[in-house]
């Protein structure tokens, strides 16, 4: 299965696998700003991600909104500044599902993170949510990964 593109409401669906099949040209026909809806995304491989970068270059400056990513997403964006927007922070993510550890039980979650919780300065409980399991304080798996939402 390869990725699918599908629209309702002013939001553009994209579900399935990034890969060499992917065809984004079809969205170079949307009007901005473009919000991508990306949660039924379930793998991303290595060409897949050069041709989202190729869409990048030719949608341009224009805005771009991502919702919910999966973490597939967000541990691609975090590392590479140019899903971001190639020559300014063009693209926001406005939600992004975050992997969490509580070290005191080990229990791992992922949290869905909305851009609102980060800016101006990120919440409380988006750096240390609360673990259901023991009730204590859980940890950011990867310190970096909420720059995904620097503006
Ligand atoms: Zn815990």
């Amino acid at each position: 299965m390869t990725m699918k593109i599908t629209r309702t409401a002013g939001v553009v669906f994209l579900s399935g696998v990034i890969d060499e099949n992917s065809d984004f040209s079809p969205l170079l026909l949307e009007e901005a700003p473009l919000s991508l809806n990306l949660a039924g995304i379930q793998r991303v491989n290595s060409v897949g991600l050069r041709s989202w970068m190729r869409f990048m270059v030719q949608w341009g400056d224009k805005p771009l909104k991502y919702l919910e990513c999966p973490v597939v997403i967000s541990d691609q964006i975090a590392v590479i500044p140019a899903l971001r927007g190639i020559k300014s922070k063009s693209a926001t993510v406005i939600s992004a599902l975050i992997p969490y550890e509580c070290y005191g039980c080990q229990h791992q979650e992922d949290l869905m993170v909305q851009e609102s919780q980060f800016t101006p300065a990120p919440e409380p409980k988006v750096l240390n949510p609360q673990c259901p399991s023991c009730k204590g304080e859980m940890d950011l798996v990867n310190p970096g990964q909420l720059s995904i939402f620097e503006p």
